[in-house]
């Protein structure tokens, strides 16, 4: 029986298998992760300087396929005080070659979150499968007009004329993330916050820009009454925990990147905070433990 056909036994109305959205509470701030879906990626763009082998033990042992994967694409909501602010858009509509990604408008709608209630939106990068969202018939034109959309303002200027020279990406990518970027940026100009080095845009919430991935990628530090959890963008990939020094094609200065990651696995080792990532497995909820030079994700239990 294939997926599709399980999903009916709920009955009329229920097309979803799961709900793909999980709640946590960080304190006094509600925090909504919500999957977008998910998008094929190929094996060989999690590790560019990785031996093949390597890699290809690496994925056998993680019971995945060899060749093409599908990347996980988590979004999350979040609220604080008297905002609502979407943590990064997904991927959009207009990409028939990813059609199980995309799934914002609707996985909102049916969590109940009207578009026109979101206050703010927080960019961790301009990379499509994190901004695309915004551009997607259905939602954008529900958004308010006085939206704020922060992000860092090393990542504005980068888009404006985008290095891909030290990427190793997929053929027609690095065009594509032009177009949708450049779009984005001439499309919610005017509702642009940017911020140099890191901003609170609610009480407890704060984006920091930690470079690496792209020159203004940035991560969410939520904390409130001793809770704390990161947000971590495209800082961490599932291949990162074991494997950290491995270079993920999409990363505009892997070397950088590989820095950044190594420090924050490493301080949220030792914090013990809780972990979200746009592309490990949803809902993603985790705390990060060290060995050596390796780290381990372990999984939060589902409360339900
Ligand atoms: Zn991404």
């Amino acid at each position: 029986m294939s997926l599709d056909n399980i999903s009916h036994l709920g009955g009329p109305g229920i097309d979803e298998l799961v709900p793909s959205r999980y709640a946590v509470h960080v304190g006094d701030i509600d925090v909504l992760v919500i999957s977008d879906g998910v998008l094929p990626i190929s094996a060989p763009t999690l590790a560019t300087n990785a031996d093949s082998a390597d890699l290809a033990a690496w994925l056998d042992d993680m019971f995945l396929p060899p060749d093409v994967l599908d990347w996980p694409l988590n979004v999350v909501v979040v609220r604080s005080g008297d905002r609502t602010i979407l943590v990064d858009a997904g991927l959009g509509l207009e990409f028939p070659d990813f059609p199980r990604a995309g799934q914002l408008g609707n996985r909102m709608e049916a969590a109940g979150i009207d578009p026109a209630a979101v206050t703010d939106v927080i960019l961790t990068h301009l990379h499509m499968d994190h901004v695309g969202g915004l551009l997607a018939e259905g939602l954008k034109e529900r958004l308010r007009p006085d939206l704020r959309i922060h992000v860092a303002s090393a990542e504005a200027e980068f888009w404006e004329s985008p290095d891909f020279s030290h990427t190793t990406m997929p053929p027609g990518v690095p065009d594509a993330l032009e177009s949708v970027a450049s779009r984005f940026l001439d499309e919610y100009r005017s509702q642009l916050r940017p911020f140099e080095t890191d901003y609170e845009v609610a009480p407890g919430v704060v984006v920091c820009r930690t470079g690496g991935h792209t020159p203004g990628h940035s991560v969410v530090r939520l904390a409130s009454g001793g809770d704390r959890l990161t947000f971590a963008g495209d800082a961490v990939f599932q291949v990162g925990f074991e494997n950290p020094e491995w270079h993920n094609g999409f990363e505009h200065d892997p070397e950088e990147a590989a820095r950044v990651r190594v420090r924050l696995l490493r301080e949220l080792a030792a914090t013990g905070e809780s972990l979200v990532a746009t592309h490990l497995p949803f809902p993603s909820v985790c705390r990060v433990a060290v060995a050596g030079d390796a780290f381990r994700c372990v999984p939060a239990v589902w409360d339900y």
